[in-house]
C-alpha cells in the first residue's frame, strides 16, 4: 500500500462530494485528517514457549457526531493507512443511516488462522489492554470486522470488564448473546444490504428469478446476503472464498454451500439433504474472472481494491452492490460509472452492521433487550430510508449513488460541526 494510499483515495470520494454538496470547506478539512491515532504492540507468550510482539491500530476518525465506532480487523495485510481509510469510511456510514456515532476502526497485523485459540485469546485481551484509555461506552466502541467474531468480542469486553472492575457490555458490539449481545447482530451485514437490494427490486421491477449473482467473499457477510436473495429465488450462479470461486450456470443451492464450508471450512459445490451432501456439477474459477462474469448483479463481499483500473472495463455485471468495505477504487468507480453502472457504495449498502450494533449498545445500555423480530424491523426501516434517501439525491442531482451517499453523509456531519458554532462567531453572527 505504501505507493498507493487506500486513504488518500478514500479522501478523493470525499472532494467529489464535497463541491456537489456545497459545504463548508472547513467540514472537508476536518475531515481530512483523523482526530487521534493510536499504535501498539502487543507480546503473546506463543503455545511453544515463544514470544511473539504484534502489532495493531486504532484510529478514530471523527466524533463530532457521536463516540466513533467501528469493527477492529485481524488481517496480515492491516497497515496503518488502510485502517485511516476505514475508519473514514465509518464516520460516514454512520451519518448515512443517521445514527448517532462517528467513526473508528481498528486492526492487527496477524494471520488469526495460524494462532491456537489461546493465542488468539491472549492477543484480543492484549489489545484491550493497550486500548483501554482510549475506548469505552461513550467514547469509542468497537466491534468485529475480517476475521473477528462473537467469541473475539467476548474476550475484550470480559477483559476491559476486568480492568474496570465493573461490567461494561456497552462497551463493544458484536458479542455472544450470552454476553450481551443482541439477536439478529450475526447476519446483520448481509441482511441490510438484502433490503437495498430489494428496494433495488422495486425500483427496477426485477422478478428474482431471472436476476442472476456472483457474491466474491463466503464470510459472514457474503453468505447471509446470498442466503436471503436465495430463498427469494435469486439464481445466484457463483461464490468464492480467498482460495478461489466457483462458478454454475443453473446456480447454487446456497444453505448447502454454507453448512458445507461452516462444517469442512471448504467452499465446494455440493448439494445436502440432512446431513449428506453430493457434489453438483460446477467450474472451478478465479475471484479474478468471478469479477468479471456477465451477471447481473455483482456483490464483492471480501476486501478492498478488488476493481481496480486493471479490470473495471471487465466488469459487465450491470449493478454492483458493495458489501465489502472500498472494493472499488476511485479510478475504477469513474470508469463504471462511464458505463452506467449502478454502484450501491460500501457507506450504504453494508451499514446494516453497525445498524445493528448500535442496536446492541443502546439494548445494553437500557439492560432491556429485543426480540429478532424487532431488531429486523428497525433495520429494515433504517435501509429502506436510508437508500431512499441516497437514491432521491442521486435522482435529484443527476449524479451516482456514491456521491449522493457522500453528499448526504457530509451534509449531516457538516450540520453537526457548524452546530458548535465557531465560525458564526467570527463572521460577527454572535446569536
Ligand atoms: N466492521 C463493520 C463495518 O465495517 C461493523 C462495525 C460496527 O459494527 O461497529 O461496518
Amino acid at each position: 500500500m505504501s505507493e498507493h494510499s487506500l486513504f488518500e483515495d478514500a479522501i478523493k470520494q470525499l472532494d467529489q462530494a464535497g463541491e456537489l454538496a456545497k459545504v463548508d470547506p472547513e467540514v472537508l478539512a476536518r475531515l481530512r485528517h483523523p482526530k487521534a491515532i493510536m499504535q501498539v504492540s502487543i507480546p503473546v507468550r506463543m503455545d511453544d514457549g515463544t514470544l511473539q510482539v504484534f502489532e495493531g491500530y486504532r484510529v478514530q476518525h471523527d466524533s463530532t457526531r457521536g463516540p466513533t465506532k467501528g469493527g477492529i480487523r485481524y488481517h496480515p495485510d492491516v497497515s496503518l493507512d488502510e485502517v485511516k481509510a476505514l475508519a473514514f469510511w465509518m464516520t460516514c456510514k454512520c451519518a448515512v443511516v443517521d445514527i448517532p456515532y462517528g467513526g473508528a476502526k481498528g486492526g492487527i497485523i496477524v494471520n488469526p488462522k495460524d494462532l491456537s485459540r489461546m493465542e488468539l485469546e491472549k492477543l484480543s485481551r492484549g489489545f484491550v489492554d493497550r486500548m483501554a484509555d482510549f475506548i469505552g461506552p461513550d467514547t469509542d466502541i468497537p466491534a468485529p470486522d475480517v476475521y473477528t467474531n462473537a467469541m473475539i468480542m467476548g474476550w475484550m469486553m470480559n477483559e476491559y470488564s476486568n480492568i474496570q472492575r465493573k461490567s461494561t457490555p456497552a462497551v463493544i458490539t458484536g458479542k455472544p448473546i450470552a454476553l450481551g449481545g443482541s439477536l439478529g447482530r450475526d447476519d446483520a451485514t448481509g441482511r441490510g444490504a438484502y433490503y437495498c437490494i430489494k428496494e433495488l427490486e422495486r425500483k427496477r421491477k426485477w422478478e428474482p428469478t431471472q436476476i442472476t449473482v456472483a457474491v466474491q467473499g463466503f464470510g459472514n457477510a457474503g453468505q447471509h446476503v446470498a442466503r436471503l436473495l436465495h430463498a427469494d429465488g435469486y439464481r445466484i450462479v457463483a461464490v468464492s472464498d480467498s482460495r478461489g470461486a466457483i462458478y454454475r450456470e443453473e446456480g447454487f443451492d446456497i444453505p448447502s454451500l454454507i453448512k458445507f464450508k461452516n462444517e469442512s471450512r471448504q467452499l465446494k459445490a455440493v448439494y445436502c439433504e440432512g446431513s449428506v451432501c453430493e457434489l453438483v456439477e460446477s467450474q472451478n474459477i478465479t475471484n479474478e474472472a468471478l469479477l468479471e462474469l456477465d451477471v447481473d448483479l455483482l456483490i464483492p463481499a471480501a476486501l478492498e481494491n478488488q476493481i481496480t483500473l486493471d479490470n473495471a472495463k471487465d466488469i459487465k455485471a450491470q449493478v454492483i452492490v458493495e458489501v465489502a468495505n472500498g472494493p472499488v477504487s476511485s479510478d475504477a468507480n469513474k470508469v463504471l460509472i462511464e458505463k452506467h453502472k449502478l454502484i450501491v457504495p460500501d457507506i450504504l449498502a453494508n451499514a446494516g452492521g453497525v445498524t445493528v450494533s448500535y442496536f446492541e449498545w443502546v439494548q445494553n445500555r437500557a439492560g432491556f433487550y429485543w426480540t429478532v423480530d424487532e431488531v429486523h424491523h428497525r433495520l429494515q426501516a433504517i435501509m429502506s430510508r436510508s437508500f431512499g434517501e441516497v437514491y432521491d439525491i442521486m435522482d435529484e442531482h443527476l449524479t451516482d449513488m456514491r456521491t449522493a451517499a457522500y453528499t448526504l453523509a457530509i451534509k449531516r456531519i457538516g450540520d453537526a460541526i457548524s452546530a458548535g458554532g465557531t465560525r458564526q462567531y467570527f463572521n460577527g453572527d454572535q446569536k
